[in-house]
């Protein structure tokens, strides 16, 4: 890690995400956009534990681009966070799941092992507040619009207040050009290797979210790896054209032992 310079400090990179802390061996999460069931999110699991993974995500609570919710996009708030309480117990799974608003994180603080912070809410520093009082690591989605000035701040919230398991997640950012046919987010690549050079903090690559597209999914994950990420989030699904949100950049189950065999040996030649 290098180490940082007085102009990092004069352009505001903040100290306390420079400390390297070894708390986190490998972040592998795979699951649905939302939890629809507790047949979907069984199947699901039951996949990751044949692939030795270790974490499930899969939202409760969504935050859409719109705010209607009908029986094709629809999210379960509480009884999905009953479903992840199940799944949990039964297969020994860590749960990866959003948290969007302070005056729920009582009721997933005890199912939920780690606490996802959505792009959306990258500026909502009273929940980023919140959550440094928990001792749950935190995964911190970047805003699609957010410098690495502002992501960093938003960590060093959870940081400063007493949380040092902060997961920094690219996720794809919004640039001229997007919101086309082919990317409506970016996936920044090259934030992987400037964050692991200026911070401390593990790194991980969303190109779910950053594709939107199913079909570049992996491509943009080997890229990631390549780049030096710490691992990955990816949306999967027993049935992905039927996903209530997300659909098109599900991957399916039976996807999952390639694209890890794949990862695994783009990590083995970048660490070495
Ligand atoms: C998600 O991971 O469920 C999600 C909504 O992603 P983002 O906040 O990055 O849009
Ligand atoms: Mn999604």
């Amino acid at each position: 890690m290098k180490d940082i310079t007085k102009d990092d400090i004069q352009s505001n990179i903040p100290l306390t995400t420079a400390i390297k802390t070894q708390w986190l061996d490998e972040f592998i999460a795979f699951g649905p956009c939302t939890v629809e069931s507790i047949e979907q999110m069984e199947q699901t699991a039951e996949a990751l534990v044949k692939n030795g993974v270790r974490y499930l995500r899969g939202g409760a609570f969504k935050p859409l681009t719109f705010p209607y919710r009908n029986e094709r996009m629809y999210e379960l708030r509480l009884e999905g966070v009953e479903i992840l309480k199940h799944i949990k117990k039964q297969y020994d799974l860590k749960i990866v799941s959003e948290v969007t608003d302070v005056s729920t994180i009582d009721d997933v603080i005890d199912t939920f092992d780690v606490l996802q912070i959505g792009s959306r809410n990258m500026y909502n520093y009273e929940l980023l507040k919140e959550v440094a009082q928990s001792n749950k690591p935190v995964l911190l989605k970047r805003h699609f619009g957010a410098s690495l000035r502002d992501f960093l701040g938003a960590a060093e919230y959870i940081l400063s207040g007493g949380n040092d398991k902060v997961i920094l997640c690219e996720r794809g950012i919004s640039v001229a050009n997007t919101h086309s046919l082919t990317s409506r987010f970016i996936a920044d690549i090259q934030v992987i290797p400037i964050i692991k050079k200026y911070t401390g903090l593990p790194i991980v690559i969303d190109p779910s979210h950053a594709t939107f597209d199913s079909t570049i999914v992996p491509d943009m994950l080997y890229a990631g790896a390549a780049a030096g990420a710490d691992g990955f989030i990816i949306e999967a699904h027993p049935t992905p054209h039927t996903a209530a949100v997300d659909r098109q950049n599900h991957i399916s189950l039976q996807s999952i032992p390639e694209l890890l065999h794949k990862y695994n040996g783009i990590k083995e030649i970048i660490d070495t």
